[in-house]
């Protein structure tokens, strides 16, 4: 039996900026995800500040909460079979100069940091950002 899965994605603003929002859009489609949610939002310093909690005592937490709060972002809530992984994998390594050939982060990210595109790692921390970010009613399904 198929076990769907859903997971949380960001495109960070420095691909929104460049116009990478539909080569990703489409890359992830056709990587077999279902798009359950999506919206383009410009976030604060605090929501940001609230979404990486976890990485709050990181040397990056200051720089990467003002890069996720530098402009719009588009957040998605997706679903497929073994979506999580799939996503990760589909990203590449955080570091873009370590990411495989045909990743989103080997095609458009430009740094460490800015690297164009969030997933989340686990079940757990998938529920919460889509929390975060997503209503219930806001879920096509
Ligand atoms: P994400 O959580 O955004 O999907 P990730 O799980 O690959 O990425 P994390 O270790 O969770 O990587 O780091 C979160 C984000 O913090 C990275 O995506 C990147 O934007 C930023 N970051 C991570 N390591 C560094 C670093 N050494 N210097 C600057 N920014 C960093
Ligand atoms: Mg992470």
């Amino acid at each position: 039996m198929k076990t769907l899965q859903r997971t949380f994605s960001i495109i960070k603003p420095d691909a929104v900026a460049k116009n990478a929002t539909g080569d990703i859009l489409g890359m992830i489609q056709h990587a077999g995800f279902n798009i359950l949610g999506m919206k383009m939002l410009w976030i604060t310093k605090a929501q940001a500040e609230g979404f990486y909690a976890v990485h709050a005592t990181r040397p990056f937490f200051e720089s990467l909460t003002t890069f996720m709060s530098s402009g719009p972002i588009v957040v998605l809530a997706l679903e497929k079979e073994n979506a999580i992984a799939d996503l990760r994998k589909l990203m590449g390594a955080t570091d873009p100069a370590k990411a495989e050939h045909g990743t989103i982060r080997k095609k458009h990210a430009a740094s460490i940091e800015a690297n164009s595109v969030h997933g989340s790692d686990a079940e757990d921390t998938a529920r919460f950002e889509l929390s975060y970010f997503f209503a219930g009613y806001e879920l096509t399904r």
